[in-house]
């Protein structure tokens, strides 16, 4: 697709914000134009085969908060199956290795340091949440674990104001044939460019000229859903600049999960959705879904500074790590019955440089600073700046709905 000289509102980034933003100005009567860096839109919602029968979500793989996410009365409109089946991530664990008397234990502390968070919250002084463990509670390694999967990085880089703010019904559910599949259907007919990366965007004229590795276009408003790090490390510039704009970035870093698809020979041997996990006593390991959907392999799932550690280590590293860790918990007759398919490498990938947003201790207003638009012409889109349901897919996507309605309501 060739680009037009002048659209009157470009959206920089096919994401779920993006393609939300795009899909609310269908009928706004706007030339609206969504620019992508990728050849594909979804951005961190990427669906793949990872063999003939095995559906993998590289990027978003549950409807968090499904009561309130927008994205499941879409998938009802599109016909994609919801999964309503539960995550086993909390009361149901397989194996020996996590005793279901342990596993209660651990569960206690857990609730217990994150109510002691919520009381912290109340007194509205942030600080960071690694402050609110039991000085000695054996189980404080693993709970740093559970936040390198929930927040994508260790307690001592999270705001407890912020981390207060994440709205969690409980409820979560999952789309059988992929959060990233969905996301494509639900975008398959907004106006993108592909392969076009914005390089700069200059707000000093009357129209914004917005540049790109296909060329220069011309555009009376923009929305920016670019991941935060990209911002703050202003792989996509603002000129003039826009310090205010990246200083809020970099209070709300993206962490990384990173996930591995193992294929798995006998599969009856396995419970259909199980989880997997050790007592280990550490932060430094994964987390196993057995079977999803029933499917014959098991999906790892690893966060934090171990995450990085094991991407740093080059390709093949994090399946390496996650069918070692997977024999240690079930024998070593596993070995021979895995193999790799897939793996994410969130951190390395030029476009999203991590996997989703989180505030650093002092940073928890960071999210509506980078939210809040610019001479009516500029406008913050993204899951970093939903204030609710931040580092999530159908966040992003109301984030987006929430620009357009800014930008209509801007109109001249
Ligand atoms: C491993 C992993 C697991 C996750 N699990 C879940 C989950 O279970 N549930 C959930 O709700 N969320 C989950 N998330 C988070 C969720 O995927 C994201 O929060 C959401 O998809 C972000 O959408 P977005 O539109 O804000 O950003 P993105 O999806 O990153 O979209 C931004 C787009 O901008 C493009 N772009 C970047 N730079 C440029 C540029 N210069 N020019 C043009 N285009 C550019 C990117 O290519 C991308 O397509 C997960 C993420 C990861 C990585």
């Amino acid at each position: 697709m060739s680009l037009p000289s002048s659209v009157d509102v470009a959206i920089i980034g096919a994401g779920a914000a993006g393609l939300g933003a795009a899909r609310a100005l269908e009928h706004s009567g706007l030339s609206v134009l969504v620019l992508e860096a990728r050849d594909r839109i979804g951005g961190r919602g990427h669906t793949i085969m990872a063999a003939t029968d095995v559906v993998f979500d590289v990027g978003c793989g549950w409807l968090h908060s499904a009561d309130k996410n927008s994205f499941v009365k879409i998938a009802e409109r599109l016909e994609f199956e919801v999964d309503r089946t539960l995550p086993p991530w909390r009361e149901r664990a397989f194996g020996k290795a996590f005793p279901q008397q342990e596993r209660d234990d651990f569960i206690r502390s857990l609730e217990a340091f994150y109510d002691r968070a919520e009381q912290a919250a109340q007194s509205g002084r942030d600080s960071a949440a690694d402050l609110q463990l039991e000085p000695g509670n054996r189980w404080n390694p693993m709970i740093d674990a559970i936040s390198t999967y929930v927040n994508g990085c260790e307690l001592d880089q999270v705001s407890i104001l912020d981390m207060d703010a994440y709205e969690d019904t409980g409820i979560n559910w999952r789309v059988r044939r992929g959060y990233g599949a969905l996301m494509a259907a639900y975008g398959a007919l907004c106006p993108v460019a592909l392969n076009t990366q914005v390089t700069r965007i200059d707000h000093s004229g009357k129209l914004l000229r917005i540049e790109t590795s296909q060329g220069t276009l011309s555009a009376g408003k923009a929305i920016v859903t670019v991941p935060t790090n990209l911002i703050a490390n202003e792989a996509l510039r603002f000129v003039p600049a826009l310090p205010a704009k990246v200083a809020a970035a970099r209070g709300l870093p993206l962490g990384l999960a990173d996930k591995v698809m193992l294929a798995l020979e006998q599969p009856d041997a396995l419970p259909k959705d199980g989880n997997l996990r050790g007592a280990t006593m550490r932060t430094a390991m994964g987390t196993f879904h057995l079977r999803p959907f029933g499917q014959a392999c098991i999906e790892g799932f690893f966060g934090g500074r171990f995450a990085q550690a094991l991407e740093d280590a080059g390709e093949g590293a994090l399946a390496a790590q996650a069918i070692d860790e997977v024999v240690a918990l079930l024998g070593s007759d596993f070995r021979r019955q895995l193999k790799p398919l897939a793996a994410s490498r969130w951190a390395h990938d030029p476009f999203a440089q991590g996997s989703y947003s989180h505030a650093l201790p002092g940073h928890a207003g960071a999210r509506a600073v980078l939210a809040a638009p610019i001479d009516g012409r500029l406008f913050f889109a993204g899951e970093a700046t939903s204030p609710n349901f931040f580092s999530t897919a159908h966040g992003a996507r109301d984030s987006g709905e929430r620009a357009a309605a800014e930008v209509v309501g801007n109109r001249e």
